[in-house]
C-alpha cells in the first residue's frame, strides 16, 4: 500500500482555491487565470488537505486511506466533488467526532454500530490508520528541517 506525501499546496491568487504547487512553484492548472501564478501563499499541509490528495486515487477498492477520502471528499455521484474548505473539519480527531455527530443526526444516537452497541465502526478505524500514517509523515517531515 502506498501513500502520498504531504502535499504541496498554495492559495490560487484569482479564485482563492487550494492549488497544488509544481516544483517549479507556480500553480498547476485548475481552470483558472490563476494557472501558472505565484500562490498568494502557502497551505500548512493539515490531516483534511493531506486526505483529500487521495480522494482521486483510483485505487480506493484495495487502499483504505484512499477509500476514507472518496467517502469523505467525492460523495455520492450527483453532489460536485468537496474540498478541504468545504468540510467542517481539519484534524483526524475533528474528523473522527463528525462522523460521530454525523451519525447523532441521522440516528438520534452516535452509536455506529446499533446492533453491538459499539461507538465506533470500521470507519473510525480507517481514520484512525490514516491518522496515524499521517503523523508519521508530520514527523519525517520535522526529522528531515
Ligand atoms: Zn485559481
Ligand atoms: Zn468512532
Amino acid at each position: 500500500m502506498t501513500h502520498y506525501p504531504l502535499p504541496t499546496l498554495g492559495l490560487c491568487p484569482v479564485c482563492e482555491g487550494e492549488i497544488r504547487i509544481r516544483k517549479a512553484g507556480t500553480l498547476y492548472f485548475h481552470d483558472c487565470a490563476g494557472e501558472g501564478r505565484e500562490p498568494a501563499t502557502r497551505l500548512e499541509p493539515t490531516f483534511a488537505r493531506w486526505l483529500w490528495t487521495h480522494a482521486a486515487r483510483r485505487d480506493w477498492r484495495d487502499n483504505r486511506i484512499a477509500y476514507l477520502a472518496g467517502a469523505m471528499f467525492r460523495g455520492c455521484t450527483r453532489s460536485p466533488n468537496r474540498t478541504p474548505l468545504d468540510v467542517p473539519w481539519t484534524t483526524a480527531d475533528e474528523l473522527h467526532d463528525h462522523l460521530h455527530e454525523r451519525q447523532a443526526a441521522r440516528t438520534g444516537s452516535e452509536i455506529r454500530q446499533p446492533y453491538n452497541g459499539g461507538r465506533c465502526d470500521w470507519m473510525c478505524r480507517d481514520v484512525e490508520t490514516a491518522a496515524a500514517q499521517y503523523a508519521q509523515l508530520v514527523e519525517q517531515r520535522e526529522a528531515a528541517r
